[in-house]
């Protein structure tokens, strides 16, 4: 057990597990109140739109290449 004080009132409380510095830790109480909602960072994909034009891009190569070769295996079967 870990000794803390609780980020919402402020009491002091003992948790499980070791208490990270970026994350606020809430005694029990504020806990099953539901301390720790709201606070969500970056996207629901945690992907930038930087990262997604990249993988846009991939695609479209890869598309290229399975577009010739799709032709080419037309062009032998017939
Ligand atoms: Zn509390």
């Amino acid at each position: 057990m870990h000794d803390v004080v609780c980020d919402k009132c402020g009491k002091e409380c003992q948790v499980p597990f070791k208490p990270s510095s970026d994350k606020p830790v809430y005694c029990s109480e504020c806990f099953k109140s539901g301390g720790s909602g709201g606070s969500r960072r970056g996207g629901s994909s945690g992907m930038s739109p930087e990262q997604f034009n990249q993988i846009n891009e991939k695609l479209d190569k890869i598309l290229e290449v399975l577009q010739t070769l799709e032709v080419e295996d037309d062009s032998e079967e017939e």
